[in-house]
C-alpha cells in the first residue's frame, strides 16, 4: 500500500515540507496531505500589518500546494499508537506524520492576560485587536508588553497607522539589547520619529482592565494591553503524548524526527529543533523553512532507504519592519550573534518586503 505522509499545518513549514515530499517521492511511493485550519495561507509575518488595519495577501492553499491533497479542517486529536488524527467527525491514518502547527501566544505569561490583553498570533486574534484600536479614541494609550521583534514590529506599526494614540513598549531589558549599538541607535530614533514610548525594566506581572502592573509596582494604565511577550506551541503534541518541552514544542533529533515517536516529524515553530552545532533555532519563518525541507528530505532519505543527513544551518540576518517606511536589518554571525553591519531607513524596509516576499514563494518552491 502507499505510504500516506499527513502534514498538520500549513504555514511556512508546513507548506515548505508538503510541497517538497510530493516532489521528492513519486506517487507510488507515498501520498501527501496537507490539512490545515483555514484554506487561505497566513502570512505570520504581516500579522502588525494585519493589526494596524492594512489589507494582506490571503492565498487559497490549493493554489500554493503543489501536488499535495489539501483538507480544510483543524485537528483536534491525534492518537499516536494508532497513528490517528480527529479532525471533526472525520478519522485519518497516516503512515508518516508531519507535525507543523506553528505556535499561539503564551497567554500564561503573567496573570490576567487571557483575560484582559490583545493579542497577535493568528488572524481571529489579531482581527480583534486591530478593532479594538480602531476604537480607542485620541489621547488614548496603548501598551505593547514585549520588545523582542514581534513587540518592536507591532509597536512601530500601530504607532505610524494611528497617530491619534500615545504607544508604549514594556520591555524588560532594552529593546533589540542583543543588536549592534548602530543598530540600536536606529531603534531608538526610529520610535522617537513614532512617538513609541519605551519602558525598559518594566517586568509585567499582571494584566487588568485597567492595564498593566510592574513587579515594581508601578501601574501603567491603558485602552489597551497587547501581550507580546511570548509564544508556545498549540497543546496538540504534548495531550498526544509526544515529547516536548516547556513551551510544547516537540523534542526533535537532528533529522527533525520526534525522539519519542519514530513515525512523527516536527518543524517549525511546533518544533525544538538544533542546528547541527545543537544551538537551538529560534521560532522565525528563517528557522520554519529549513526545517521543513529538513523533515522532507528526511522522509523521503528513509523511504528511499538511505540514511539522511542532519539539518544545515546558519543564520544570516534578522529583519525588522518600523512601520512601512523603515526597517532595520542586522546582520547576523552563523550563529545569532549580531555583526557591526546593520541596513537601517527605506532600503532596510524594501529588502525586509523582498525578504517576506521571499519566504511564500520559497515555501511554494517546497524550499528551493
Ligand atoms: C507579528 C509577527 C511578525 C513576525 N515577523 C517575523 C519576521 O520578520 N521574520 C521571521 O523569521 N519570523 C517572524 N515571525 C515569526 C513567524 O511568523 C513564525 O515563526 C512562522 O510563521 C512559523 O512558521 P510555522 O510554519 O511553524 O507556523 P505558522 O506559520 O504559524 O503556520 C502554522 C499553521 O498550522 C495551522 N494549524 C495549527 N494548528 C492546527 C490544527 N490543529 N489543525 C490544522 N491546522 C492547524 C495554522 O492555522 C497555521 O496555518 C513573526 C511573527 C509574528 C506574530
Amino acid at each position: 500500500m502507499t505510504h500516506h505522509i499527513v502534514v498538520i499545518g500549513a504555514g511556512y513549514a508546513g507548506l515548505t515540507a508538503a510541497n517538497r515530499l510530493a516532489r521528492r517521492l513519486s506517487p507510488g511511493q507515498a501520498q501527501v496531505t496537507l490539512v490545515n485550519a483555514a484554506g487561505t495561507f497566513l502570512e505570520r509575518v504581516r500579522l502588525h500589518q494585519v493589526a494596524a488595519g492594512q489589507a494582506v495577501p490571503e492565498p487559497a492553499v490549493t493554489d500554493l500546494a503543489r501536488g499535495a491533497r489539501f483538507v480544510r479542517g483543524r485537528v483536534e486529536s491525534i492518537t499516536a499508537d494508532r497513528r490517528e488524527l480527529r479532525l471533526g467527525s472525520t478519522t485519518m491514518r497516516y503512515d508518516t506524520l508531519v507535525y507543523a502547527a506553528g505556535s499561539v501566544a503564551d497567554l500564561e505569561g503573567a496573570p490576567g492576560v487571557a483575560e484582559h490583553a490583545l493579542t497577535v498570533s493568528g488572524t481571529g486574534d489579531t482581527t480583534r485587536l486591530r478593532d479594538r484600536v480602531a476604537r480607542i479614541p485620541a489621547g488614548g494609550v496603548l501598551t505593547v508588553v514585549g520588545a523582542g521583534p514581534t513587540g518592536i514590529e507591532v509597536a512601530a506599526e500601530l504607532a505610524e497607522s494611528h497617530r491619534r494614540l500615545r504607544v508604549r513598549l514594556l520591555a524588560a531589558e532594552d529593546p533589540g539589547g542583543r543588536w549592534s549599538p548602530a543598530a540600536r541607535a536606529h531603534l531608538r530614533r526610529a520610535f522617537d520619529r513614532l512617538g513609541v514610548e519605551v519602558m525598559t525594566g518594566a517586568k509585567v506581572v499582571r494584566v487588568d482592565a485597567s492595564g498593566a502592573r510592574l513587579a515594581d509596582g508601578r501601574s501603567v494604565g491603558s485602552d489597551a494591553v497587547v501581550w507580546a511577550a511570548g509564544f508556545r506551541a498549540p497543546a496538540l503534541a504534548r495531550e498526544a503524548g509526544l515529547a516536548v518541552d516547556g513551551h510544547d514544542r516537540v523534542l526533535v533529533d537532528r533529522t527533525a524526527r520526534s525522539i519519542s515517536h519514530p513515525d512523527v516529524y516536527a518543524v517549525g515553530d511546533a518544533a525544538a529543533v538544533r542546528a547541527s552545532s545543537g544551538q537551538e533555532l529560534r521560532m522565525a519563518c528563517a528557522t520554519a523553512l529549513p526545517a521543513g525541507r529538513q523533515a522532507a528530505d528526511a522522509i523521503a532519505d528513509r523511504i528511499n532507504g538511505r540514511e539522511p543527513g542532519p539539518l544545515r544551518f546558519r543564520y544570516v540576518v534578522q529583519c525588522v519592519s518600523l512601520g512601512r517606511r523603515d526597517g532595520l536589518i542586522q546582520f547576523v554571525h552563523a550563529d545569532d550573534r549580531p555583526r557591526a553591519m546593520t541596513l537601517t531607513g527605506r532600503s532596510a524596509a524594501l529588502v525586509k518586503e523582498l525578504v517576506v516576499r521571499n519566504a511564500l514563494r520559497s515555501a511554494q518552491r517546497g524550499g528551493g
